[in-house]
């Protein structure tokens, strides 16, 4: 098995949807899903194009309600590329004899391949080679490249090579009832010689999207002259070419498109640049080597070689840094979006950016710093709306949406399907505050990260201390107990957003919420500390931050309730313990797969807020982003004392008690059981892999893959297995290698040094300095830091 490659052998309509998702190819400002060019949306294929951040809002009407949705759009499909003998049918594999089939994804180098030979009703047999890029370096670029060999016939072949607008949002069967019809066309042209091009825009976000396809044949590497016809509807553009072939020999039609937006940097016209754009630029065999030498660039800074005996580990790893570096990669740096939860590969969660960064920053921060601090700079430039929104419901400081798009409101939606019981339901998971703790994670973890002070006094700081004002502000103080509370929120399990007998959604005393909220205002404190003093006080003076306040900050710190039941087990909310045990072994013997148990469980008339069951780690997420000691710090700057027994045995509770519904499940657990429970983090960390590839949700990866867990996942080989922390200045490394793992390599980018080197084994761990004019690199091993200068190399015996 190669690490590189993903191979399909075989056309399967019922498959093709999750091949399309896991074959799509981005460069981090738009992806293309791997779809056939000649396919339209019809139910089993679905082509789809999405630029980062284009965003449209629609109100539909459902379950008699009207309802407002915004939807990363998918814009123009530039794919459509068919061909048919004369007085032929245009090639639908469903209609003739597919012959043989294979479908290569080439990750080291950015392609996508396709051979297929198909055998038409009149015996004609036709033997079709396509790739495809969607270029690396030059981000408004992609190309497609067919080459037909007839292998038993001569004549005349008709090519058709199109642009079409006409599409609409339809990838997910659950949002179908919803309007899906984003785009309005504008214009559509050619350019007199080999160039058609097209104009639409977005309904009501009024994005200009145009896109220019140039359409060459060629013989043996030369470019041929062929008969041309255009035809345009509104929406839809295309040519039609007439080019004679014989028996055996090949042609090859190069489509090379370029797409622009009225969002794009440097660009006085988006259909102007598109035109310009695709006359300028080089044939596909030359834009194909440019785009690999990008690959290349990603790949040095961006590898992680896993020694494993089983080799799909190593292969699914490339997948998934693979499909993060196309969503997001240095041309991601100069937009203004955050990342989607199911990554630019499709509708599901409709391109809405979650708390899922939380898993993808760890591995982006220490490659690609610029790039999360500019995810980070779409969350500041969104904090007035958070701040708005904490004044709405009636708090001080900000409050993030628990689903973002384009401008930083609420994108939740309030009601949802459930497929299973055709019932639209009340949907209360925008009461996920929990984000706001995301956020400011992801601050902190950058700044440790880099080191870079300028972005915490910028912006970083801002944001942290909103954020610990929302949460100083909506803890509420109990006098009967001197705690502190936050009441009627949810954690990251979706499946409990209320109790049983209250009307009203919303938990009290989330423990992994309270816990770290106290967490967030610790932080805030200490960036207090760091900032320089006139920063401070501009700070101050901007947010009218008072002594008072900040005195808040460190009593709420001090003071937040946790709840504990069976001694030492923490409580996921007040109250957890009351709740009924579920009787999964009769669930599952009746069910199957019981992941998605609350729409089992909805559907039977039953909820799971009745019981001590979880979609995802929610206390345990507290294990995964503090380490033991910082936990147990906090909890007893709290007042609360954590015995290193009572994590085992926590972990061991709700693992019991976890459906994992999330993908996010898996990473979180194979996490927390790294140290404890090797073979078991192992099989989680499978899972954690398998998410996607193997489709593990039941149908979910076809409608977007599932990034948080494609990240999440690569940082456990990443920051896991090797105990890597970045903290005051110190890199920390504690390698604890599974036992089916021989080895690990790779190279992460630390406080200014470039390429620091890991190298780790059962035996020994290698941290390799490339040379620069940098410090030396502080290592921390068992306890003791170490220096390393730049150019040189420590051994660690493990
Ligand atoms: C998970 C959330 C996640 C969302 C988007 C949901 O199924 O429960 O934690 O943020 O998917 O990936």
């Amino acid at each position: 098995m190669n690490a590189w490659t993903f191979a399909y052998e075989g056309f399967d309509p019922a498959e093709e949807g999750l091949r399309e998702a896991l074959c799509t190819l981005g460069n981090g400002y738009f992806a293309t899903r791997g779809a056939a060019p000649e396919a339209v949306g019809d139910g089993l294929r679905y082509p789809g194009t999405y630029v980062a951040g284009c965003y449209n809002r629609l109100v539909s009407r459902v379950a008699g309600r009207e309802v407002e949705n915004e939807d990363l759009v998918n814009v123009p499909n530039w794919l459509p590329l068919s061909f048919r003998p004369k007085g032929g049918d245009w090639l639908d594999l469903r209609r003739v004899e597919v012959l043989d089939y294979r479908q290569e994804l080439d990750l080291r180098h950015g392609m996508l391949t396709r051979s297929l030979s198909v055998l038409d009703p009149q015996g004609r047999a036709t033997r079709v080679t396509q790739r495809r890029f969607v270029h690396m370096a030059y981000h408004h670029l992609a190309g497609l490249e067919t080459t037909i060999v007839p292998e038993n016939w001569s004549g005349a072949l008709e090519v058709r090579s199109a642009l079409d607008g006409r599409v609409t949002n339809a990838g997910v069967a659950r949002y179908r009832l919803l309007d899906g019809h984003h785009l309005a066309p504008l214009e559509t042209g050619e350019t007199g010689d080999d160039t058609i091009w097209l104009l639409v825009e977005t309904r009501t976000s009024h994005v200009r999207i145009a896109q220019a396809a140039r359409t060459r044949v060629l013989r043996a590497g030369e470019a041929v002259a062929v008969e041309r016809r255009t035809h345009q509807e509104p929406g839809f553009v295309a040519h039609d070419l007439a080019v004679d072939v014989r028996e055996g020999q090949p042609v090859t039609v190069e489509k090379v498109v370029t797409l622009f937006t009225s969002g794009s940097r440097a660009v006085a016209e988006p259909g102007g640049a598109a035109r310009k754009w695709v006359a300028r630029v080089g044939g596909f065999e030359e834009l194909l080597e440019r785009h690999m030498v990008a690959w290349g660039q990603l790949w040095r800074r961006c590898h992680m070689d896993i020694d494993a005996d089983d080799h799909e580990v190593a292969q699914t790893v490339n997948l998934h840094i693979f499909h993060l570096l196309q969503v997001v990669s240095w041309h991601t740096i100069d937009l203004d979006v955050g990342v989607p939860a199911r990554g630019l590969h499709g509708e599901a969660y409709r391109g809405h950016v979650f708390w899922d960064e939380l898993f993808m920053f760890p591995f982006l921060n220490l490659r690609f710093p610029d790039a999360t601090r500019a995810l980070l700079a779409y969350r500041y430039r969104r904090l007035p709306e958070a701040r708005w929104a904490a004044r709405q419901a009636g708090y001080q400081g900000a409050m993030y949406p628990w689903q973002s798009g384009s401008d930083g409101r609420e994108e939740t939606q309030r009601l949802h399907l459930n497929p299973r019981s055709g019932r639209w339901l009340p949907d209360n998971s925008h009461l996920q505050r929990h984000v706001n703790i995301a956020i400011a994670y992801n601050v902190w973890q950058y700044y440790q990260v880099t080191g870079d002070l300028e972005f915490l006094g910028q912006i970083g700081a801002e944001m942290l201390l909103e954020i610990a004002r929302f949460w100083a502000d909506i803890a509420s103080y109990n006098p009967d107990l001197d705690r502190y509370e936050i009441l009627g929120v949810m954690g990251p399990d979706e499946y409990h957003d209320g109790y049983p007998d209250r009307d009203e959604p919303g938990l009290d005393n989330n423990a992994y919420t309270n816990v770290m909220a106290a967490w967030v205002l610790c932080r805030a404190l200490d960036t207090l500390h760091l900032l320089p003093d006139h920063r401070r006080l501009e700070l101050e003076e901007r947010l009218r931050l008072q002594q008072e306040e900040i005195d808040r900050f460190e009593e709420v710190s001090r003071k937040l309730r946790v709840c504990f039941h069976d001694g030492d087990i923490i409580s996921q909310f007040e109250g957890y313990e009351r709740l009924q045990e579920l009787d999964w072994e009769g669930l599952r013997r009746r069910h199957g797969d019981i992941r998605r148990l609350d729409r089992i469980l909805e559907a039977e008339g039953d909820s799971p807020n009745r019981y001590k069951a979880s979609k995802q780690a929610d206390v345990l997420m507290l294990f995964y982003l503090l380490s033991a000691d910082e936990l147990r710090a906090l909890l007893e700057r709290l007042g609360y004392r954590l015995e290193p027994a009572a994590i085992p045995r926590n972990v061991d509770y709700y693992l019991h008690r976890t459906s994992h519904g999330s993908t996010l499940s898996g990473v979180v657990h194979a996490w927390v059981l790294a140290r404890s429970d090797r073979p078991r983090s192992w099989t989680f960390f499978n899972e954690a892999l398998a998410s996607d590839v193997h489709d593990v949700q039941g149908g979910t990866t076809a409608e977007g893959i599932h990034l948080g867990a494609m990240a999440g996942s690569v940082d456990l080989a990443q920051r896991c297995y090797t105990g890597l922390e970045a903290r005051e200045d110190v890199l920390w490394l504690n390698p604890s290698l599974p036992e089916e793992l021989d080895g690990l390599d790779f190279e992460v980018r630390y406080r200014g040094h470039w390429g620091v080197n890991l190298h780790v084994t059962a035996e020994a761990l290698q941290v390799l300095v490339a040379g620069s004019n940098a410090a030396p690199l502080k290592v921390g091993f068992k306890g003791e830091v170490v220096e390393i200068e730049p150019g040189g190399m420590r051994e660690f015996p493990l």
